[in-house]
């Protein structure tokens, strides 16, 4: 019987809607310690994945969008403040969708929202340019937040070679940065984006008419000694990298409850904005061009068709093609899933797509990201080979082969 890395289901499925398969880790368990087995993040019935499904819940009007904007406006009244004090918080990089929430929040509803953003490992500089774009053309007060880069290099690292996830330390460090800065400044509001389910990471069973998406509580508050970065206990880190303290890890933690018991905000509210106002990607991106002088890339993304999203860390081209590795989901498949579900191409078309661009190499950034983990090329290919799973990978010759064609999915 043909064996799996990570736990993964050996049988492949495909959503019949978009392209999205069983192979798509939960989100949590693909960023916390994963030692153990990994669930699949996408639940299927009727041979639709659960995107698909809060997808056409949303169209279909199982949602009353009125209703939800009426609580909105609500919560915010009772966090407005017009006395030079922020009100919120929006975590952002400048990218599309967290500069549209600060702009809609500030402009729209009238709040007083500081921006905060933790510094991708390394900025592109389209990615910084939007930043200073939203500073200056959308107009916010913004706190740079950049962590240590010694300790992020090493993080990273771990990371790669073990979890081939580099990126991970850097998702703990931005999911808690919004709720730290929010403690520190006494703000009792932290505003976020889409809920995640709006990308499959939630249960079928959901009553997405009337169920809220609650902050993650492993990232928000982890009052466990439980906790691994890239797939190391953090003691054994401070064991193995002696000039690390963990005062240097904090940017990294979960908060615990003593952090928020201390602070003036035990009532501090995580919210999605995507959970009251209708979530269209596409329509997003063309709201952050307009109102924040959002720009997309001067080339299209290796991996896929697009070039607008998700370009401000050049980790993301790296993180991407991991991905496509590990699970046999690549960007480009990401993103005509998106779009399918959205209505703004066909299946057909995504699946074209997918066979043109999917897995492509992404050589313009892959030097930069494996020179800043401290490995030469070929050690990092030594390393990314270990994770091909036999179920999704044959090796013939000195090639690699996908055994899991697309061919299937038309079928
Ligand atoms: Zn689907």
């Amino acid at each position: 019987m043909i064996k799996s890395l990570f736990g993964l289901p050996t049988k492949v499925q495909h959503c019949k809607k978009c392209l999205l398969t069983n192979q798509k880790p939960f989100s949590i368990n693909e960023t916390k310690n994963f030692k153990g087995s990994k669930k699949s993040g996408l639940e299927f019935k009727d041979g639709l994945c659960s995107a698909c499904h809060y997808s056409n819940a949303k169209d279909n009007s199982v949602i009353n969008w009125e209703k939800r904007e009426i609580l909105l406006r609500k919560l915010l009244d009772q966090h407005r403040k017009t006395d030079g004090n922020y009100d919120c918080i929006v975590s952002t990089s400048g990218g599309k969708d967290s500069s549209t929430i600060a702009h809609i929040l500030k402009y729209k509803y009238q709040m007083n929202p500081l921006t905060v953003t933790y510094s991708p490992i390394l900025y592109t500089d389209i990615g910084f340019k939007n930043l200073r774009a939203m500073i200056n053309i959308g107009g916010f007060d913004n706190l740079l937040f950049t962590p240590n880069g010694k300790l992020t290099s090493i993080l990273a690292r771990e990371a790669f070679v073990n979890l081939l996830h580099p990126m991970q330390p850097f998702k703990f460090g931005i999911k808690s940065i919004a709720a730290k800065t929010a403690l520190r400044y006494g703000i009792k509001l932290v505003m976020f984006g889409e809920p995640y389910y709006e990308y499959g990471s939630a249960k079928l069973s959901l009553d997405i008419e009337n169920s809220k998406p609650s902050y993650d509580i492993d990232w928000y508050v982890n009052d466990s000694d439980d906790i691994y970065f890239g797939g190391t206990h953090y003691k054994d880190i401070l064991k193995k990298y002696q000039w690390i303290k963990s005062n240097d890890l904090y940017p990294f933690m979960p908060l615990t409850s003593k952090d928020i018991e201390n602070s003036r905000s035990q009532s501090l509210q995580v919210e999605y904005l995507g959970w009251y106002l209708k979530w269209d990607p596409q329509e997003i991106y063309y709201y952050a061009s307009k109102n924040n002088g959002y720009f997309p890339d001067t080339q299209r993304t290796d991996g896929t068709y697009g070039r607008y999203a998700a370009i401000d860390d050049k980790m993301e081209w790296l993180h991407y093609y991991t991905h496509y590795i590990k699970f046999g989901i690549g960007r480009t498949r990401f993103d005509a899933s998106q779009e399918i579900r959205s209505g703004h191409i066909t299946r057909d078309e995504g699946i074209a797509l997918c066979k043109k661009f999917e897995g492509e190499y992404p050589k313009r950034y892959m030097k930069d990201c494996f020179s800043f983990m401290n490995l030469s090329e070929t050690e990092a290919h030594k390393i990314i080979d270990k994770f091909r799973s036999p179920h999704l990978w044959k090796k013939v010759g000195k090639r690699w082969e996908r055994l899991q064609e697309l061919k299937e999915i038309i079928e």
